[in-house]
């Protein structure tokens, strides 16, 4: 019997996963997922701390499509105020990465097969049902799985799912598609604040990746416009520092939300990844913070004592040690969508100030680089 059951091989779930294993704790992971399953065409920011926890699974050097973003261009639309980050003002290589989610599906996949670890697909995880000693997954195919601790890591989309204990609707959706832009990007990503919401400009290959959010009928809107008339209202929307739109890929929405779960667990379930929060992709924040989740809980296994793994002792010390990058991301996350995406005059000036002073003040520009790169611990 596996030590650790795992329920979802997402990022996530594959990254707890794979380094259990390199903790020496044995786990086994059921995925909804049939095995041949095609991942869809989401674009994933990684930071520079989520690169160093795949180095030392092995599975950075596996990946493909990576795109370094070294700069990073913020500001506000028809306000003052801009702010440039580098990856050299911390000393890093990159400030974070761009890749296909399907690209780090593919390769955590790989990964879990050549370390054979055990991966049940086809599963669906119908039931959760925690207990003194044991918890146990009941599936859709009948089946009945127990171990001392089940990690929840479905991407907080699975049936057993609890209702969060805190919420907001931003009543926004993002728009995303793939587009291509008259100038090169040289690795520079752009996050431009507007009044409707944040748009992001992702380096992905030779094109970027577009993240613009909205309000939910506007968004609809936008998804629907003839390819012309798309590139012509992100001009206006963007402004013209990348030169001009020339082309845009197939368009996609998803609605934005905060939900917050948690990781306080009790009764051999603990939920990690969007499973325990799932943020405002502004600023990138919830899979790296997810990444962290994996990586912590499988260290913290590895220096409990086997007959300890899912003790309400081990999983209370887990939340208290994710409390603070997990909240601090939450909330930073939520005040830059609730600061930003208004046109109220005197928070304009604040934002602009803001800016300026993250653009003169080296030490703040570091702080905030390193925040976005390590959490809490940054
Ligand atoms: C539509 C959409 C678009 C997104 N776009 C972006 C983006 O552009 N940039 C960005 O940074 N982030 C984006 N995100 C967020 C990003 O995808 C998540 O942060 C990240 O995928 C979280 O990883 P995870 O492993 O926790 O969950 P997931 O990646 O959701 O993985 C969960 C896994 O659990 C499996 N599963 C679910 N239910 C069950 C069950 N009952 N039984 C067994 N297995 C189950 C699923 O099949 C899946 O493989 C997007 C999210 C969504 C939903």
């Amino acid at each position: 019997m596996s030590a650790v059951l795992i329920v979802g091989a997402g990022p996530v779930g594959a990254v707890c996963a794979l380094a259990l294993q390199q903790q020496g704790v044995n786990a086994r992971v059921l995925e909804a997922q049939p095995e041949d399953a095609r991942a869809d065409g989401r674009t994933l920011a990684l930071s520079h701390g989520s690169r160093l926890i795949l180095d030392r699974l092995g599975v950075w050097g596996r990946l493909e499509d990576v795109t370094p973003i070294t700069r990073i261009h913020i500001s506000q639309r028809g306000a003052f105020g801009a702010a440039r980050l580098a990856a050299e003002d911390v000393g890093v290589p990159a400030l974070g990465y761009v890749l296909p989610y399907a690209a780090l599906t593919a390769a955590l996949k790989q990964a879990l097969a050549d370390a054979a670890i055990a991966v049940d697909y086809g599963v669906v995880v119908e039931r959760i049902e925690p207990g003194a000693d044991m918890a146990s997954l009941h599936a859709a195919d009948g089946s009945v799985h127990a171990a001392p601790l089940v990690v929840v890591a479905d991407g907080g989309r699975g049936e057993a799912a609890p209702k969060p204990r805190f919420e907001r609707d931003y009543d926004q959706m993002a728009v995303v598609c793939d587009v291509q832009t008259e100038l090169p990007h040289s690795n520079q990503a752009y996050e431009r604040f507007t009044p409707e919401g944040p748009a992001a400009l992702l380096p992905k290959g030779d094109r970027y990746a577009l993240v613009w959010t909205a309000g939910r009928e506007d968004a609809e809107r936008i998804a629907q416009l003839a390819e012309a008339e798309f590139l012509v209202a992100l001009a206006r929307h963007f402004g013209g520092r990348q030169g001009r739109f020339l082309s845009a890929g197939p368009r996609k929405t998803f609605p934005l939300k905060l939900a917050w779960t948690g990781s306080e667990a009790a009764d051999r379930v603990v939920r990690i990844g969007n499973a325990a929060q799932t943020l405002h992709p502004v600023a990138g924040q919830g899979f790296n913070i997810g990444l962290r989740d994996a990586w912590e809980l499988a260290s913290l296994c590895g220096d409990t004592p086997a007959s300890e793994i899912g003790s309400a002792a081990m999983l209370a010390a887990y939340a208290r040690g994710r409390r603070a990058d997990v909240l601090g991301g939450v909330g930073f996350t939520d005040f830059l969508v609730r600061v930003f995406s208004n046109d109220i005059a005197p928070l304009r000036h604040a934002r602009g100030l803001g800016l300026l002073a993250l653009e003169v003040l080296p030490p703040l520009k570091r702080f905030v680089v390193r925040r976005m790169i390590f959490g809490a611990r940054g």
